[in-house]
């Protein structure tokens, strides 16, 4: 069958990612349908994504690059005019006497920036781009329920409430059957960019042998949100412009067993969202009473700045959801089908990578798609190749945003986490040709791909460790010796060990053991082991790193070790394999 002069091209889902692929589609003269199983968006009666008001999202540079590749100028520009810069992370918490405290830590030394979008709104703004373009037809109210990717041809179920699509013709027969009617649609290209929750992923696995990997972690979320400082009822020592806090920031409240983040929005307002463990949720929603002594407890100031009744309130309105992780591979079918977006790698919120990640498949996409002949043959090469590229980058964002929630919470506290940052960034600043820049830098602020970030950041740690500032003080040294990976090193006349062997099912352990190296008799002045079972390796690695930053804080401050502690480290041989730790002498 030979090539149509021009190529069919079939966008699935009219979210952020299909939008903005269609938009790169028709640049390139294709005809494109996009097929949206909701109304218009831009339709004040249409129901949201995830039954929300609107979720607020950092847009990163991975983001905003690939709609400067999009062909249309103006639509970043109007994208950056309703946006926030937020130049770093705010830090709520309280002292020891319960005052309340902000931290404000910048993401980044050369004062660079992530911008707070409304989801709904940039979605809007990508739809009215799209519709100008006159090789494009919008479908709303068309959900996709059938695929054969070898054939080439969709099947859409067309909702029989007042449809909205672009096309005229199709409105006029919609009226002539009050039921769902189905409406099967050839096409050359399918972008599946549906969501999580993916129909065309489902139809893919059908023709092409894919791994698939899908995990709910046990944190649900809930939006909350911070009324404009003028009717506010508290606001913190850094309210400016008629916010109740700053806006400059995204304010996190880190909590042992959850947190508690606000985006600002351009009304002034902040999206807010809790994310805790869904025992936390199942309790509150026993007592919602309890709520505000939760965030009291857990979150201070918070509950002040939304105000206590309207806490609750939106405690029991709003939806409690999940958050789900999926990996795939590979992301396409030969000529005729690929998957991006949250269709492809759905991941949990907390490296505020998602929508940017599922952006820059777009962008790679046509990369690829540019460097090949517009026939099948050569689009079968360029799906090969992106997906090559892509999955592993899509594996490590995924794994990353999973690892940046102990982060959050945690790290944010961490002093061991936070020195490693500043050297980072002071190595940045003042000896830019050494190449260093923090983990997060490379993620946020650049289009260095997420596996070479992994990389790059994982060299640096040798480098660190390796000596270059090895021999400067003891809480630095111990903070490098933690972060960089399994091994033993000399720490100020004691010795230090840790390691993370084991495997999915039999968990991973680490242990932490400082020993007087100078006696024969070795004495555990701090030993520590814990075990957790994860769904990966990376995850598990992060979070025993917390667990053990967490013990060496304790350690260096010289507090007591845990009861049983050392009776625990005896037996740790029995756990782990290979031999439970080396400890140089
Ligand atoms: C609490 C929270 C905070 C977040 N914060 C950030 C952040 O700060 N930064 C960031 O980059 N990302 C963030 N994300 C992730 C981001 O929201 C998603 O990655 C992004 O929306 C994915 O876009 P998408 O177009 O791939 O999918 P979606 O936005 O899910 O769009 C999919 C579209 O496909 C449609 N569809 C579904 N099924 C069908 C079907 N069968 N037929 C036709 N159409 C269909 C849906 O109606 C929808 O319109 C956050 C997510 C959450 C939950």
């Amino acid at each position: 069958m030979g090539e149509p002069k021009t190529t069919k091209c079939l966008v699935v889902g009219a979210g952020p990612v299909g939008a903005l692929a269609a938009l790169y589609a028709a640049r390139r003269g294709w005809d494109v349908e996009i097929y949206e199983l909701r109304g218009d968006l831009r339709d004040a009666s249409t129901t949201p994504l995830n039954f929300t008001k609107s979720i607020n999202l950092a847009l990163a540079e991975r983001g905003v690059n690939a709609m400067r590749h999009s062909g249309s100028s103006d639509l970043l520009d109007r994208v950056v005019s309703e946006s926030i810069p937020m130049y770093g992370r705010m830090i709520h918490g309280a002292d020891s006497s319960g005052a309340l405290t902000e931290e404000s830590q910048q993401y980044d030394v050369h004062g660079r920036f992530n911008r707070a979008v409304d989801r709904a709104n940039l979605n809007k703004l990508m739809l009215d781009k799209v519709d100008l373009l006159p090789n494009v037809k919008l479908h709303f109210n068309h959900k996709l329920v059938g695929a054969d990717l070898r054939k080439r041809k969709a099947w859409f179920e067309r909702k029989a409430s007042p449809p909205q699509t672009a096309d005229g013709a199709q409105a006029h027969q919609d009226q002539t059957d009050e039921r769902s009617q189905e409406v099967e649609v050839d096409f050359d290209l399918m972008l599946g960019c549906d969501g999580a929750h993916s129909n065309v992923r489902y139809h893919l696995m059908k023709f092409v042998r894919m791994n698939y990997e899908q995990t709910y972690i046990d944190t649900l979320w809930c939006e909350f949100t911070i009324p404009p400082g003028s009717s506010a009822s508290s606001k913190t020592p850094t309210a400016k412009d008629g916010f109740a806090t700053s806006a400059d920031h995204l304010h996190i409240w880190p909590a042992d067993d959850g947190m508690f983040i606000a985006i600002p929005s351009v009304d002034k307002s902040f999206t807010c969202t809790l994310f805790a463990p869904s025992a936390i949720f199942a309790t509150l929603e026993q007592d919602p009473a309890a709520v505000t002594d939760f965030f009291r407890t857990n979150f201070p100031g918070a509950a002040d700045l939304i105000g206590h009744a309207e806490l609750r309130e939106q405690f029991e309105q709003n939806p409690h959801l999940p958050l789900i992780s999926i990996k795939c591979s590979p992301h396409h079918y030969g000529s005729s089908g690929v998957i991006l977006g949250d269709a492809a790698h759905a991941m949990v919120p907390f490296y505020g990578q998602g929508m940017n990640a599922g952006l820059e498949d777009v962008r790679v996409l046509f990369q690829h798609l540019d460097a090949h002949p517009a026939t099948p043959a050569g689009r079968t090469a360029a799906l090969d190749s992106y997906s090559t590229e892509r999955v592993p980058d899509a594996h490590t964002i995924n794994d990353l945003a999973l690892a940046n929630y102990w982060e959050m919470h945690s790290g944010v506290r961490s002093p061991l986490t936070l020195i490693r940052k500043r050297v980072e960034e002071f190595l940045n600043d003042k000896l830019p040709s050494t190449g260093f820049a923090t983990q997060y830098a490379r993620v946020s602020f650049s289009n260095q791909r997420y596996s070479e970030v992994v990389e790059t950041v994982a060299k640096q740690g040798r480098i660190l460790l390796g000596g270059l500032i090895g021999t400067v003080v003891l809480p630095l040294d111990a903070a490098i010796l933690v972060l960089s990976g399994n091994g033993a090193r000399q720490l100020d006349g004691a010795t230090c060990a840790w390691f993370t062997p084991g495997d999915e099912v039999n968990g991973y352990y680490a242990a932490l053991v400082v020993k007087d190296g100078s006696k024969d008799e070795a004495k555990v002045r701090y030993p520590l082991v814990t075990k957790t079972t994860c769904p990966s390796a990376r995850l598990a690695f992060v979070q025993l790193q917390v667990e053990m930053e967490r013990s060496l804080v304790r350690l260096l401050r010289g507090e007591a070790c845990p009861e049983g502690a050392a009776e625990v480290i005896e037996h740790a041989g029995q756990w782990v394999k290979p031999p439970p730790y080396a400890v140089e002498k």
